[in-house]
């Protein structure tokens, strides 16, 4: 049996890690645990570091081992950066990696041509592994920011930006000391070892935090989703029950006034007895965008029930509340739903609560409800404080 050295262990070693990836993306991107794009993505991008390792480790050719396997480093990165770019809804078609690619496949194969064999391919791709790296934590960094949050970002970030130095110091190194660093990686040298041993370490945390965005996100996006209502896009009843203990808190810690406007359709069960229920799902849209159109900036409209809203108004009286609840009775009342032939003309009874200095959320907002079930009994289509 060939006796194998250290250098070689940690190829092989590296090769196994990247082929569990290759598994473990495809399985991931098949089963929906992740996206499935980016999951091809990362799967790839394992695919060319176990090729990149398997031709140092098992290959003799001075071409092969050392100028390929370097020059397929570059594609890794090209791919991850890729796969990245779709998470987090960056650009799809990149000319940078396009550029990147050219330049390893042109300047590789232009070093074996004139035969610099070393160090010149550990340069190029070193440098342009760099490059890419870099400049996908920049792009991707903002966008995974405002998805994730900044506190979550580095799980992305900080990987990124970390194997461009390392990468960088790589490409540097091969410069300077080209017969320490510019050597094929399967030789047997102290300096290849610990070279092998950060790139795999490397390997194993780029996959790690990969896995961690993508579970970050969807939590991000199931919270996101489980306080929005389906149908209007507005916040949902939980959202708005956050929202009001919020202002309650604002409210007493600021000394400021508040109120809140309960609204419900009136004889909203005839709409969908006469016109079905599809057209009555427009309504409720067509209401909830005109809400939305009418209030101010730091107001809030939540849709709390089936036609049930509320309209939650910060650093606002009673009297100014009134006067709004009747703008928005009187718009909705003379802006109809054209539903085909027919103009569908929908009105609403609000009741109007003050929040009193302290009053808890729940009794301003059933004082707000008792005030809109007397605009009710009153006739509908009209305000009630
Ligand atoms: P009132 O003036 O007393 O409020 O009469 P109403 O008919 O509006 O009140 P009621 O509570 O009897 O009926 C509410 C209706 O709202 C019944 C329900 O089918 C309808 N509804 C609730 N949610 C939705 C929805 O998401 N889509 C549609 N199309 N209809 C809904
Ligand atoms: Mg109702
Ligand atoms: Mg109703």
């Amino acid at each position: 049996m060939p006796s194998i050295n250290p250098a070689e262990l940690l190829l092989i070693m590296m090769f196994v890690q990247q082929s569990l990836a290759i598994v473990g993306w495809m399985v991931a991107g098949r089963l929906g645990i992740a996206p499935t794009v980016p999951a091809w993505h990362w799967a790839a991008a394992s695919a060319f570091a176990a090729s990149a390792v398997g031709l140092a480790v098992w290959t003799q050719d001075a071409w092969l081992r050392h100028g390929l396997a370097n020059m397929l480093i570059p594609g890794v990165f090209v791919t991850l950066r890729l796969g990245l770019q779709t998470l987090f809804r960056g650009p799809r078609h990149d000319p940078e990696n396009l550029l990147v690619i050219v330049l390893s496949v042109g300047l590789a194969l232009a070093g074996n041509l004139f035969q610099a064999i070393e160090p010149w391919p550990v340069w190029v791709s070193s440098v342009l592994t760099t490059f890419c790296l870099w400049r996908c934590a920049q792009v991707v960094g903002p966008l995974v920011k405002a998805e994730l949050g900044a506190q979550s970002a580095w799980v992305v970030v900080v990987p990124l930006r970390i194997a461009a130095l390392l990468f960088a110091a790589r490409g540097l190194g091969a410069m300077v000391w080209p017969t320490v660093l510019g050597v094929p990686l399967a030789q047997d040298t102290p300096v290849n070892v610990t070279v092998l041993a950060l790139l795999m370490t490397l390997g194993i945390l780029v996959h790690l935090c990969l896995g961690v965005a993508v579970a970050l996100r969807l939590m991000v996006r199931l919270r996101k989703l489980s306080r929005l209502d389906a149908l209007t896009g507005l916040p949902n009843r939980r959202a708005a029950e956050t929202m009001l203990a919020q202002m309650v808190q604002a409210r007493r810690q600021l000394q400021r006034p508040a109120s809140l406007l309960v609204l419900d359709v009136d004889h909203f069960k005839r709409v969908n007895d006469e016109h079905g229920h599809l057209v009555g799902d427009r309504a409720l849209v067509h209401i909830a965008r005109t809400l939305q159109a009418n209030v101010r900036n730091g107001d809030s409209v939540a849709r709390v029930g089936g036609e049930e809203f509320l309209v939650l108004l910060p650093n606002t009286t009673l009297a100014e509340a009134t006067d709004l609840a009747e703008r928005l009775r009187a718009c909705l009342a003379s802006s109809p739903l054209r539903a085909g032939s027919t103009e569908l003309a929908m009105t609403v009874s609000i009741g109007v609560a003050e929040l009193a200095p302290a009053e808890t959320a729940t009794a301003c907002a059933e004082r707000a409800d008792a005030a809109m079930y007397r605009a009710k009994r009153a006739g509908r289509n009209r305000v009630e404080a």
